[in-house]
């Protein structure tokens, strides 16, 4: 598979190294951003019940367009609603 940006913007053919998982565009490495995205669980800390991160954080990749979307606005959120 190539990169879609690439194949889009520059007409070139550049093998993808990840999927987007905001729109699923097969991207390469220029056009992949990697972002840390931290899960919590909920453990027993004395009386009460404390949510902690876990360890190590997971990973999200998204292509440009999906990332500085999810930066501007509150995605997630939205989606939730839509
Ligand atoms: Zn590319
Ligand atoms: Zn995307």
């Amino acid at each position: 598979m190539n990169c879609l940006d690439c194949a889009t913007e520059f007409r070139l053919q550049v093998a993808a190294v990840a999927v987007c998982t905001g729109c699923g565009a097969a991207v390469c490495g220029d056009h992949a951003k990697v972002r840390e995205h931290t899960l919590t669980q909920k453990v027993l800390g004395g009386m009460a019940l404390m949510t902690v991160p876990v360890s190590p954080p997971a990973r999200r990749v998204r292509c440009l367009s999906c990332d500085a979307a999810h930066r501007n606005g509150n995605a997630e959120h939205r989606e939730a609603t839509w």
